[in-house]
C-alpha cells in the first residue's frame, strides 16, 4: 500500500545523549575518526549497514539509547567528542594565523588578534569565498556526486574547513542525487533513483526571523517563476547551501528542476545552472543576512556550470546604478574560474535562442541587455560556433583568476583557450594551474592512520594529513618492514571480504540464488598482488584497454607463480550506451569461470566502497587517453594508503610521478596513429610492465621474507608523494594565488574606480587599430660586436641597442607598455622562453605622430637568439597585461627591415 504522506519522526535522545544530535548534524564525523568510533558503538551492525549517523539516530530502538544515557564511558567519549567538535569550529586556524602574520608585516607596530569570523576588509585576505559548484561528494550519506568533480569539491570544503578558510559552499539538492547502478544478468547497466527526502537528510532547511522559509525566486519567460528552498548542510565549520526546487509553490516543471544531477535535455540543464549560478548567489545574500557571515569578496566557481554567477552579481550592480562595462569590472576583480576538462563534450554548450529566451525585460537579469549577455559566451574564435553560447567561455570572460587542475593541464587549456587571446602565445594565456588534491582524512584508511599515529601521536599525525607539512610525513620512513607489510596485508583482507559481500549482493541482483553462489567465498586471494581501476566511465578513460588482448590478460591472472587479481567498478552516463556496453564487455569477461576468482566488476561505485578499494588494493591502474585526464584523484587517494600507481603520464601523475611511486604506462600519443593501434600499443605496453616489472617486485622477497623492494616504494610513496598529493596543500595555493589576489583586485575596483577602468578599456579598444610597430633597428653598443655581422651572429654578452618606431594613435606612452621579447629561438623562428625587457619613450611624437622607444637588450644565451617588439595596453588595475587580448606586433616588413633575427 502506498502512503499519501509521509513524514519523519525524529528521535528524542535522552538528555546525557543529546550532544549525538549535534554530532550527526555536523558532517565533521564523516573525517573525524573518533566521532565515527562513537557512532559505530551507538549500533554497530545498523551503523555498518550504510554509515549515516541521521538514519542511525532515527532507527535506534529507545532501550538502546537509554543503556547507553546509563554508560559512563560512553558518555564521557561523547562529551570528549563534542567538546572537540566546538573547540574545532571556533578556534583559530591556519587562515587566521596567515591573516595575523601578513597583519603583523603590514602593521609591525601590533594591533590586536581578530576573532575568526570578523571581517577582515583591509587584510589581504578575502573575508569570506564563496565556492559554486554543480556537485559535492561529501559522504555518502548526503549522494550529490557523480564522479570526480563532486569528490573534490567535498575535499575543498573539507580542507577548507581543516584551514580555518571562510567559504561558503553553494550546489543544488537534487531529489534523486545521482543513479545508482546495478546489473542485469548479462551484464546491462540499470539504473535506479532513490528518492531523497532532505528531512532525513544531515540539512536544515534556512529560515527567515518568522520562522517561515527563505525563498529565492528566478523569473521565467511566460511569466512563470521558479522558486527554490535553502538547505544548509555543515560541513566543520563551512555551511554549504543547496537550493532545490522542490516545493509547493513552483509549477510541476519548475518542482522538476532540481530532479537529478545530469540529467533531462538542455533546457533543463540551462534552467539548474540558473538556479545554481543566479539563485545561488541570492541564496549566499539571503544566509549572509540572516546570520550576519561577512560577505564573500571571492566568487568561485568550480567548472562552467555556476557561471552565472557573475552575470548575477553584475545585475546587482547594474540595479544599484552602475553601467554594465563598469559593473562588469568590478565583478570580475573577485571572481575565480576553475576549468576541468580538456574534452569538449564536458563543457556546457546552449543553443544562443535558449539563452536568449530565458534573459531579458521578460525574463532573468531584466536590467542587463541580452546582446551583452550573449556576447559573454560567444565562441569568437577560429573554429568556435557562432550559434553557440559556451560556459566556460563565459567563465573565462567574468573570472580575473582562471586554472587548471595540473600542470599538464594548464598548459593544454591554455592551448585550448588560445584563441580568446589572438596575437599571444599559448604560455601567455593567463591561465594557470592548481594541480588538485585529496583530503587525507577522509580518504586515509583508520588503519594507516593508526599506524602513522603510533609513530607521531594522532593530534600531529592529524595536523600532518590535514595542513600538509612534510616533516611530520618523514616519521613514517622509520616504521619497519614488517609492519607495512603487515598493514598492507590486512587493508588487503579487508578489501577481499568487502568484496566478496558486494558480489554476493551484485549477483542476487541479477538474479541468482544463493546456492548458486558458493564460489564467491574463493574470490580473491588476500596474498595476490591486487590490481584496482574504479572510475566514471566516458570513453576517454578506457575502462577496456585491459582487455585488448584478453589470452594475455587471462595468463597474468592465473600466472602459476605470480598471479594477479584485479577489482574493477565504475558508473556509465545514464544516455551513454557506448559506455555501458564497455562495462557490459567487462562483466562478461568476469564472469567467466576460468577467470571470475581474480577479476571481479563490482556495481555502484560510489564513496564507501572507494574508501575500502584505494586502501586495499596494491596498485591502481588508470589509463587515460592522453592528455584527456584533466588531474585525476583516486590514484592520489591511493597513494595516501600505501598503494602505488600504475598510470599513463597524464594529470598528475605526469607532474609527479617518480620510479620510487610507481610505474608510467608508455604512450602512442602525438605519434600519427589511429585509435585503434594507439590501444594496441598502450595494452601491450601495461601487460608488459605489469608481467615484467610489477608482479615480479611484489613477490620477489628478500633475506626477511619480505618483498623489500616493494615495501621501499610503499614507504617512499607515504612520506615523498603524501605531503603533495593533500586537499590543504590545493586549498592554500587557492587562497594565496587565487583567493587573495581576487580579494586585493576587488577592494581596489570600488565603482568609482571600476567605472575609470572601464572607460579607459574602452578608449584603449577603439583606439587600438591604429597602434602598430613603425620600424625597429639595432646598433651595437659593446665594441665586441661588429655592426656590420649583426644580423647573422653575436657575442655571448654583448649588449645591443634596441631602437623602436610606434604609433600610437589617440592613445599616449601611459597607456601602453613597449617591450622587447628576446630568448631562443627554435628552426621556425619561434621564441620558445621569451623574457620581457620593458623599452622607453624617448622622443616623440614626431611630425608623424610617432614615438622613439628604446633600451638595451643583452644576448645573454648562446646558440640562436632571436627578439621581437611589441605594444600591449598598461593600466595599473589589470590583472595581467594580456587582459584586454590586445597586442600590436611588427609586420613582416618590420621585421625584415631591421634584421630582427640573429642566427
Ligand atoms: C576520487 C573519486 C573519483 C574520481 O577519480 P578519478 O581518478 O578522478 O577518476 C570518482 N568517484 C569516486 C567515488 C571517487 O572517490
Amino acid at each position: 500500500m502506498k502512503a499519501i504522506r509521509r513524514f519523519t519522526v525524529r528521535p528524542v535522545l535522552p538528555a546525557p545523549l543529546a550532544p549525538l544530535a549535534e554530532l550527526a548534524r555536523n558532517l565533521r564525523w564523516s573525517w573525524h575518526a573518533a566521532t565515527r568510533d562513537l557512532f559505530r558503538d551507538v549500533d554497530p551492525v545498523l551503523w555498518d549497514a550504510d554509515g549515516d549517523p541521521v538514519r542511525l539516530l532515527g532507527s535506534v530502538p529507545p532501550a538502546r539509547l537509554a543503556e547507553l544515557a546509563a554508560d559512563d564511558d560512553f558518555v564521557r567519549r561523547l562529551g570528549e567528542c563534542a567538546a572537540d567538535l566546538r573547540a574545532y569550529v571556533t578556534g583559530p586556524r591556519w587562515y587566521q594565523e596567515h591573516q595575523d602574520r601578513q597583519d603583523r608585516q603590514e602593521h609591525p607596530e601590533g594591533r590586536e588578534r581578530r576573532d575568526s569570523r570578523s571581517a577582515a576588509s583591509d587584510g589581504a585576505l578575502p573575508a569570506a569565498v564563496a565556492y559554486f559548484s554543480p556537485e559535492f561528494g561529501i559522504t555518502a550519506a548526503l549522494p550529490q556526486y557523480s564522479g570526480g568533480l563532486g569528490i573534490l569539491a567535498g575535499d575543498h570544503l573539507k580542507a577548507a574547513s581543516d584551514l580555518g578558510v571562510p567559504l561558503i559552499g553553494v550546489g543544488l539538492l537534487y531529489r534523486h542525487g545521482y543513479f545508482r547502478q546495478s546489473l542485469t544478468r548479462d551484464g546491462w547497466q540499470q539504473e535506479h533513483y532513490p528518492v531523497l527526502d532532505p528531512n532525513e537528510l544531515p540539512l536544515t532547511l534556512l529560515r527567515e526571523p518568522d520562522g517561515t522559509p527563505a525563498l529565492v525566486r528566478l523569473a521565467l519567460p511566460g511569466h512563470r517563476a521558479l522558486r527554490a528552498h535553502v538547505w544548509q548542510a555543515q560541513v566543520g565549520r563551512v555551511p554549504l547551501l543547496l537550493l532545490d526546487s522542490d516545493v509547493e509553490e513552483n509549477d510541476p516543471g519548475a518542482r522538476e528542476v532540481t530532479d537529478r544531477l545530469y540529467g533531462g535535455g538542455s533546457e533543463h540543464r540551462l534552467l539548474q545552472e540558473m538556479l545554481l549560478g543566479i539563485g545561488g548567489v541570492r541564496a549566499v545574500r539571503a544566509y549572509c543576512r540572516l546570520t550576519g557571515h561577512p560577505e564573500p569578496e571571492v566568487f568561485h566557481t568550480n567548472e562552467g556550470h555556476a557561471g552565472f554567477l557573475g552575470l548575477e552579481r553584475v545585475h546587482e550592480r547594474v540595479q544599484g546604478g552602475l553601467a554594465f562595462d563598469a559593473a562588469l569590472e568590478a565583478v570580475r576583480a573577485g571572481t575565480v574560474f576553475t576549468t576541468h576538462t580538456p574534452v569538449p563534450a564536458g563543457i556546457d554548450r546552449f543553443d544562443r535562442e535558449l539563452v536568449a529566451h530565458h534573459f531579458g525585460p521578460e525574463a532573468e537579469l531584466p536590467h542587463i541587455d541580452v546582446e551583452l549577455i550573449l556576447r559573454l559566451g560567444m565562441e569568437t574564435y577560429p573554429g568556435g560556433e557562432p550559434n553557440l553560447f559556451n560556459m566556460a567561455v563565459m567563465g573565462l570572460r567574468l573570472a580575473r583568476g582562471a586554472n587548471g587542475v595540473s600542470t599538464l593541464h594548464g598548459r593544454v587549456s591554455r592551448e585550448m583557450f588560445q584563441g580568446l587571446w589572438p596575437g599571444f602565445d599559448p604560455e601567455e594565456v593567463p591561465i594557470t594551474s592548481v594541480t588538485n588534491g585529496v583530503h587525507a582524512p577522509t580518504w586515509v584508511a583508520p588503519e594507516v592512520f593508526r599506524c602513522g599515529a603510533g609513530r607521531i601521536g594522532a593530534g600531529r599525525t592529524d595536523q600532518a594529513l590535514s595542513v600538509g607539512d612534510d616533516e611530520r610525513w618523514d616519521a613514517v620512513a622509520g616504521i619497519p618492514d614488517g609492519d607495512i607489510w603487515l598493514l598492507r596485508r590486512e587493508l588487503r583482507a579487508q578489501l577481499v571480504y568487502e568484496v566478496r559481500r558486494r558480489l554476493h549482493v551484485s549477483w542476487r541482483q541479477r538474479g541468482a540464488a544463493t546456492a548458486e553462489l558458493g564460489w564467491i567465498d574463493e574470490v580473491l586471494d588476500p596474498d595476490v598482488l591486487t590490481i584496482g581501476f574504479a572510475r566514471r566511465v566516458p570513453a576517454y578513460k578506457r575502462l577496456t584497454l585491459m582487455l585488448r588482448d584478453r589470452d594475455r590478460l587471462m595468463e597474468l591472472l592465473t600466472h602459476p607463480d605470480r598471479p594477479v587479481q584485479i577489482v574493477v567498478a565504475g558508473k556509465a552516463h545514464p544516455a551513454d550506451d557506448g559506455g555501458k556496453r564497455l562495462i557490459q564487455d567487462l562483466v562478461r569477461f568476469t564472469d567467466d569461470p576460468r577467470v571470475r576468482h581474480r577479476v571481479v566488476f563490482l556495481p555502484d561505485y560510489g564513496m564507501a566502497m572507494a574508501r575500502k578499494l584505494y586502501a586495499g588494493c596494491d596498485v591502481w591502474l588508470n589509463n587515460p587517453l592522453r592528455p584527456l585526464e584533466a588531474c585525476g584523484t583516486s590514484g592520489m587517494k591511493a597513494a595516501l594508503n600505501g598503494c602505488l600507481n600504475l598510470s599513463v603520464l597524464d594529470g598528475w601523475w605526469d607532474e609527479w610521478f617518480e620510479p620510487d611511486f610507481g610505474w608510467a604506462i608508455p604512450t602512442a600519443d602525438g605519434a600519427a596513429t589511429d585509435e585503434h593501434r594507439r590501444d594496441d600499443l598502450e595494452a601491450a605496453a601495461l601487460y608488459d610492465l605489469l608481467e615484467r616489472r610489477v608482479a615480479p617486485r611484489f613477490y620477489e622477497h628478500g633475506p626477511e621474507g619480505l618483498p623489500d623492494r616493494w615495501i621501499e616504494m610503499v614507504r617512499r610513496t607515504l612520506t615523498r608523494l603524501g605531503p603533495k598529493v593533500l586537499a590543504g596543500r590545493m586549498v592554500r595555493e587557492y587562497v594565496e594565488r587565487l583567493y587573495a589576489p581576487a580579494a586585493r583586485a576587488h577592494r581596489m575596483l570600488d565603482a568609482d574606480a571600476a567605472t575609470a577602468l572601464a572607460a579607459w578599456k574602452s578608449r584603449v579598444r577603439a583606439a587600438w587599430p591604429r597602434v602598430a610597430v613603425d620600424h625597429v633597428e639595432t646598433a651595437a653598443t659593446a665594441a665586441t660586436v661588429a655592426t656590420a655581422a649583426l644580423g647573422t651572429t653575436a657575442e655571448l654578452g654583448a649588449t645591443v641597442a634596441l631602437r623602436v618606431r610606434v604609433r600610437l594613435g589617440e592613445l599616449t606612452p601611459d597607456d601602453v607598455e613597449v617591450q622587447a621579447l628576446a630568448g631562443r629561438v627554435d628552426p621556425e623562428d619561434h621564441i620558445t622562453d621569451a623574457t620581457p625587457v620593458p623599452l622607453k619613450p624617448t622622443s616623440g611624437p614626431d611630425a608623424e605622430g610617432a614615438l622613439l622607444y628604446e633600451g638595451p637588450l643583452t644576448l645573454d644565451r648562446t646558440g640562436p637568439f632571436g627578439y621581437t617588439v611589441r605594444v600591449l595596453p598598461a593600466h595599473r588595475l589589470l590583472s595581467d597585461s594580456t587582459e584586454l587580448g590586445l597586442v600590436a606586433l611588427p609586420t613582416e616588413t618590420t621585421g625584415e627591415a631591421a634584421g630582427v633575427l640573429m642566427r
